[in-house]
């Protein structure tokens, strides 16, 4: 097992996030990133940037097969994205649950989606759907040397 893998469990663990085009045009990028350090998790990297068609394909390459492929690249490609990885225990379960599903009309009130978009193809937000995908994803969109461990003053507070 490589370093980052094993020193990505437990509290440790990580997820890439990112709010689409959308939900940076729609100004969502504060309330978003509110849910996720209310919640407790530790942000350690963030950026604000255009993703490139090729980053986008590689990022959905799982998805080529299926019909809104392209529209779904073309979405991601139409404006900055905020990329962001987030750390603690069972973040990657966790954010995928507090995002919803990946349709909006089938999210609950109280999730980001369920909240704050209404079409599948406008949904605001992306997370990881496994800590295999997470591991994957981190390294596509970060030079994870570059990500920014740090000691949170409030961890006891937090976790037993
Ligand atoms: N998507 C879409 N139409 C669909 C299904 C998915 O436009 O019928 C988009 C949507 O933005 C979704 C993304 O493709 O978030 C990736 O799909 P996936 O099934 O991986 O859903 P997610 O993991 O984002 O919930």
């Amino acid at each position: 097992a490589n370093i980052f893998q094993s020193t990505c469990t437990g509290v440790n663990e990580r997820t890439f996030l990112a709010i689409k085009p959308d939900g940076v045009q729609r100004h969502l990028i504060g309330e978003i990133i509110r849910h996720f350090e209310k919640k407790g998790f530790k942000l350690v990297g963030m950026k604000l940037m255009q993703a490139s068609e090729d980053l986008l394909k590689e990022h959905y390459i799982a998805l080529c097969d299926r019909p809104f492929y392209s529209h779904l690249v073309e979405y991601m490609r139409s404006g900055p994205i905020a990329a962001m990885v987030w750390q603690g225990l069972d973040v990657v379960k966790m954010a995928r649950t507090m995002i919803g599903e990946t349709n909006p009309a089938d999210s609950r009130p109280g999730t980001i989606r369920g909240d704050f978009c209404i079409e599948v193809s406008k949904n605001v937000i992306h997370g990881s759907d496994s800590i295999e995908s997470a591991r994957r994803e981190i390294s596509l969109w970060f030079h994870t040397d570059k990500l920014t461990c740090w000691a949170e003053s409030t961890e006891h507070w937090i976790y037993e």
